[in-house]
């Protein structure tokens, strides 16, 4: 069985003993029933692997289930720590890749992230459109928090390091503006996906691999309404090419998934 993963807690990642969250102590204990000696990957979500080994676990029969599961569990390193380079950087799992588009409605969202962060979502952007539901405006932080949730669990999925950085919401004008220079950087790709636009999917995709490997790429999609032509006229003067994938409608959740999985697919 391939050694399970769980999170540690931001701060014991560093320095203290490591501990685990709550919901992976739990799990390690109560699911997995952890031994002394069983080991496990602890992960901090950017790019740390360290393996750890159980000293100490009271799970089974007996356990004080008043008492939270982390505190009857106690880990001590078994070997160096491994580091994953970030997206992007040189030896890295493969490219930078940012999603940036308004959040699906309610539930629909967290199927989704569940299934981009298994295809490798490097950057997640909110944006506010034109056409943007307002009530989907300003997600709520327990909306966020069960977002990270979500990720967290498909990256252990996975067998990824690395969550996806999550920002917004942003005004389209001021993601731009964010990225900046990057945007012309050697490596650097950038499509806004639109039914409308010439370019095919497969005829963009091909250029990621002209000029050098692929080092950040940014993807930006639309709301139920689709982008404003005002829009569509700041990405294609920032240098974002219009890009179709074909002649059906896409759902948000479809297309960007289908443009994240094709870049992972051709190995980006
Ligand atoms: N009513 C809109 C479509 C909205 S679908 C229109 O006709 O333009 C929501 C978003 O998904 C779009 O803004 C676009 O970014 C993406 N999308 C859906 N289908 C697509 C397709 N066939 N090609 C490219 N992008 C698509």
């Amino acid at each position: 069985m391939a050694t399970p993963r769980y999170f540690m807690l931001a701060d014991s990642a560093s320095s203290l003993p490591a501990r685990l969250r709550d919901e992976d102590a739990e799990h390690l204990l109560r699911v997995l029933r952890a031994e002394e000696g069983t080991t496990i990957w602890g992960l901090d979500g950017r790019g740390t692997k360290r393996l750890l080994r159980v000293t100490r676990a009271r799970g089974g029969r007996g356990a004080n289930s008043r008492l939270p599961a982390w505190s009857q569990l106690a880990l001590e390193p078994a070997g160096e720590d491994e580091f994953v380079p970030a997206w992007g950087e040189p030896n890295g799992p493969g490219a930078w890749v940012e999603l940036a588009c308004p959040l699906p409605k309610g539930s629909r969202a967290d199927d989704w992230m569940d299934r981009l962060v298994q295809h490798g979502l490097s950057g997640f952007t909110d944006l506010v459109l034109e056409h943007s539901e307002v009530a989907a405006r300003a997600p709520s932080n327990a909306r966020w928090s069960r977002l990270g949730r979500v990720a967290c669990e498909a990256l252990k999925q996975s067998r990824s390091t690395w969550l996806p950085r999550f920002s917004g919401p942003l005004e389209l004008a001021d993601w731009l503006a964010s990225l900046g220079s990057d945007l012309g950087k050697p490596g650097a790709h950038a499509a806004w996906l639109d039914p409308g636009a010439k370019l095919p999917m497969k005829a963009w995709l091909q250029r990621l691999d002209q000029g050098g490997p692929a080092r950040r790429i940014w993807i930006a999609a639309g709301p139920e309404g689709g982008f404003s032509k005002a829009e569509g006229q700041l990405l294609e003067a920032s240098g974002f090419a219009g890009v179709n994938l074909g002649t059906r409608i896409l759902r948000i959740e479809t297309a960007t998934e289908l443009a994240l999985g094709s870049v992972r697919l051709l190995g980006h």
